[in-house]
């Protein structure tokens, strides 16, 4: 069944052509990587996926999940309902740095930020559980009370990933979420999204600039090069040529040296039957 189907999508910002003419289909369950250098129109395509650029021109048309995302220049009645299954995670984490991190994980259940203070007297005990699981999931069940300011970047991306399974999203879209990440925590993140694309069936779509990364964890890459799709198909066959003509001369950088072949197996610690943790 198909999780994204996106038809005839350009977008332009002034004179600026964003996206040109992308058209693509993404089944559920399948793990993509959206690459392409800086400019490319990933955040863009991204940002229309989960319906926080609003406004389709001419034939444009954007389905997630079997509904229309937009109809008329605005949100479909249905974009609300679908946004629900949309789970979102950032580069910059997006996590509210005064609230603990336990806090910042039940919001997943709201969609929104309320605008008093005691957040946890909103939820009840089971979603507390649950959200507690699902740090215990990403692997940082330590940090549930500390502020979330106080962690590193590597945990307050596994935090934001924490608060997309308490949302329990189909949909997991991730724009540049390792980009700020030192090589260990990237590739930690990497793990956790194969995980739980592989465990939970959750479709995610993951814009990153290493290519390695996509060829490691991402059995298909669609490729933007000044917002058109040059390469759309299994990471694999992705070439060097093809990585200098979508990054120039830096494209080497972008290639890690040290990566082993085979991902590491994300170490299960609980019993079976519970909630498995990453290490
Ligand atoms: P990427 O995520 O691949 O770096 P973006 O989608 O952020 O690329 O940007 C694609 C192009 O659209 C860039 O040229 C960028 O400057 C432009 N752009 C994106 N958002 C805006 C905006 N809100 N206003 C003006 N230009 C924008």
């Amino acid at each position: 069944m198909t999780a994204i189907s996106i038809r005839n999508l350009s977008k332009s910002f002034g004179k600026k052509r964003a996206l040109d003419n992308i058209s693509l289909d993404i089944q559920r369950g399948e793990m993509v990587a959206l690459i392409g250098a800086s400019g490319s129109g990933k955040s863009t395509l991204i940002r229309h996926i989960c319906g926080l650029e609003i406004g389709l021109a001419g034939e444009s048309t954007i389905d997630v999940l079997g509904s229309p995302m937009q109809g008329g220049g605005r949100l479909s009645a249905k974009a609300r309902e679908i946004r629900r299954n949309i789970g979102v995670v950032f580069q910059q984490f997006n996590l509210v740095g005064r609230l603990s991190v336990l806090s910042n994980v039940l919001l997943g259940n709201l969609g929104r930020i309320p605008a008093w203070r005691g957040t946890l007297g909103l939820f009840t005990s089971k979603e507390k559980l649950a959200a507690r699981e699902a740090l215990a999931r990403v692997g940082i069940p330590e940090v549930a009370w500390q502020r979330a300011s106080t962690l590193s970047g590597g945990q307050q991306q596994r935090a934001a990933i924490a608060r997309t399974l308490v949302q329990r999203s189909n949909i997991l879209l991730a724009d540049e979420p390792i980009a700020s990440l030192d090589p260990s925590s990237a590739r930690r993140i990497m793990e956790i999204l194969a995980a739980v694309n592989r465990d939970e069936q959750i479709t995610c779509v993951v814009s990153l600039h290493q290519v390695e990364y996509a060829r490691r964890y991402c059995p298909r890459t669609i490729a933007l090069r000044d917002g058109r799709i040059v390469f759309d198909g299994p990471s694999s066959e992705l070439t060097n040529q093809m990585l200098v003509e979508l990054y120039g001369a830096s494209s080497e950088e972008l290639i890690l040296p040290d990566t082993p072949s085979q991902p590491a197996k994300p170490k299960r610690v609980t019993k079976p039957g519970r909630v498995p943790a990453f290490a």
